[in-house]
């Protein structure tokens, strides 16, 4: 097969990785960088180019797009939707994801659970809002934040007023939600490829930091996880309608709750957490699935 991988840069451990485990199986990849790529949108005849040539596309595009290019990113993908490359995971699906509020709408409109979760528009409602989430410690995250960056612990309502007042004077958009303590620091990352969570581990914060990410200084190791969790990260990728996710789970007293679907999950904690060669795996799905002019959406 000719598979094209959507990376900004092949050094990255998951592109790398993702190469090689193409490589192994006698496929033809080529790593092309999404912001250098350009279009035309003419009817019945989109084109792509890159780097002075016009792309056919191949079989299958793998996207590893970055969140700060998701805009740009998901028109690339888009455009070889339209010419009929197969999507390991579609442009509707990843623009779905990267928006934290919707989200947390679609996972609860089917029953998953999520973390009590509130937002609000104006200032003269955040007195009510803190009230339906309930009491103190608050977690207040920027809709748009990653690897915990404006994500913030308030453990009393006198300190989430604080800090919800200096993000609205940001113009910054935020969720508001009850913190799970009895977490305790600790998150769980599910790696779904189709139907199956392929790979789990546990990320445990650094002492004294509750916001687990590798970034912040967790630590990951292996985890076994309940066939609640295993089907609550398989439904809730579903619903958000992606092949490949990392599913980020806490385990609260109220059952597993989701946090987060990531589009573009990366390859290098979850394999060396487990030892598994998720790369590889990923490859045999697009093996299985892959068929020109398959995707749901055909971008919109
Ligand atoms: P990001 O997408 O920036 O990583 P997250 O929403 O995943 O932001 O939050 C970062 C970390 O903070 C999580 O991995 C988790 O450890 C912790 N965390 C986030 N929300 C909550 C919450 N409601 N209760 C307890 N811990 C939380
Ligand atoms: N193509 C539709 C859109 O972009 C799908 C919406 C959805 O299912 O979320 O709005």
């Amino acid at each position: 097969m000719q598979i094209t991988i959507l990376s900004r840069n092949r050094r990255l451990y998951s592109t790398r990785r993702l190469v090689e485990a193409c490589e192994a199986r006698d496929h033809e990849v080529f790593v092309i960088d999404p912001l250098r790529c350009y279009m035309n949108i003419v009817p019945h005849a989109p084109e792509i180019h890159y780097k002075g040539r016009k792309l056919e596309g191949g079989d299958a595009i793998i996207p590893r797009i970055g969140a700060s290019v998701t805009f740009y990113g998901t028109a690339v993908l888009r455009q070889f939707e339209m010419v009929g490359v197969y999507p390991l995971n579609e442009s509707v699906a990843i623009s779905r994801s990267r928006d934290k509020l919707r989200s947390m709408q679609l996972l609860s409109r089917k029953g998953i659970g999520v973390p009590v979760t509130g937002f609000a528009h104006s200032p003269d409602d955040t007195d009510d809002l803190l009230d339906l989430v309930g009491r103190p410690p608050f977690v207040i995250k920027l809709t748009e934040g990653t690897q915990g960056k404006g994500v913030v612990l308030a453990e009393t309502r006198k300190a989430a007023e604080s800090v919800i007042d200096a993000f609205r004077g940001l113009d910054a958009h935020f969720l508001l939600q009850e913190f799970i303590k009895e977490a305790r620091g600790a998150d769980i990352r599910c790696f779904v490829i189709g139907d199956k969570v392929v790979a789990a581990m546990k990320r445990q914060a650094k002492d004294g930091e509750f916001r687990s990410n590798i970034h912040r200084g967790g630590v990951a190791t292996p985890i076994r996880i309940t066939p609640e969790e295993r089907s609550t990260a398989v439904r809730a990728a579903r619903i958000m309608g992606l092949n490949v996710s990392g599913v980020d789970l806490l385990r609260s007293n109220h059952g597993p709750v989701v946090m987060e679907v990531n589009s573009s999950p990366g390859l290098e904690g979850i394999e060396a957490a487990t030892g598994k060669d998720v790369a590889g795996q990923i490859i045999s799905f697009i093996e299985k699935n892959a068929r020109l002019g398959k995707t749901r959406t055909r971008g919109g």
